[in-house]
């Protein structure tokens, strides 16, 4: 017999830092897994499909904080921003500006991170310096209203190798050090660094992550071909 949501959940929760913010990543799983692990006194899910968010926000507790942690198409923005708690995977001026845009018509300032490219592997999004730099220097980005960045985010490489996952974390947290300084110093609220999966939390966590997004650990292996 495999070990229920709650009883996943509650381990995982004792191998994390109060300090350190946990997404269970419910992309692909029902509403009922999400409900149980609500119910075992979780709040805060990740999604990486704007409809499917949205459908599934529809039907929860309106208190759910919802991460979309996913590449984000522009046109899809407007699904998930009345009610979105944090933009992690912000990988755009473009994309930026048209969350800015639509959550100037919902009156609300949503938290966003950067994501940056950090595995050494081809196919991830993410920025890079200098493609964070023109953005944070644009005068596009400093018009922006109705949205507040909150620190980065990235993705490691997927792998066995454990040491090339822990450099791909110290070279975000490098990146957000660096961010930090020349462009946030006087920022409270600049202060996140979002890495780490089920396979490599517990290294994220001791490189600095202060979210980690754990999602078969919680609710079992997803089946991609019946989603995609
Ligand atoms: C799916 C996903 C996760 C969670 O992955 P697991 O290996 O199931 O923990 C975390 N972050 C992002 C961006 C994802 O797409």
């Amino acid at each position: 017999m495999s070990h229920s949501v709650s009883e996943k959940l509650k381990r995982i929760k004792q191998t994390i830092p109060e300090q350190v913010k946990l997404v269970a990543v419910s992309k692909t799983k029902p509403v009922e897994d999400i409900m149980e692990a609500y119910q075992a006194g979780q709040i805060c899910f990740g999604e990486n499909k704007a409809q499917e968010m949205e459908a599934k926000q529809a039907l929860l507790p309106a208190n759910i904080e919802w991460h979309f942690i996913g590449h984000l198409q522009t046109n899809k923005v407007k699904y998930i921003t009345a009610f979105v708690s944090l933009i992690e995977a912000v990988d755009s001026l473009k994309l930026l500006k048209e969350i800015n845009k639509q959550a100037s018509r919902h009156s609300r300032i949503i938290p966003c991170l950067l994501q940056f490219h950090i595995a050494e592997e081809e196919s991830k999004f993410g920025l890079n310096r200098e493609e964070a730099s023109a953005l944070l220097e644009s005068e596009d980005y400093k018009k922006m209203k109705n949205i507040k960045l909150a620190g980065v985010m990235g993705m490691a490489t997927f792998t066995d190798d454990l040491q090339q996952v822990r450099r791909e974390f110290i070279h975000l947290r490098e990146i957000f050090n660096w961010l930090k300084t020349s462009y946030f110093i006087q920022d409270e609220a600049f202060k996140e660094i979002s890495m780490g999966m089920s396979g490599d939390y517990p290294i994220a966590i001791e490189e600095g992550a202060t979210i980690v997004r754990v999602g078969s650990l919680i609710f079992g292996e997803r089946n991609y071909s019946a989603t995609e």
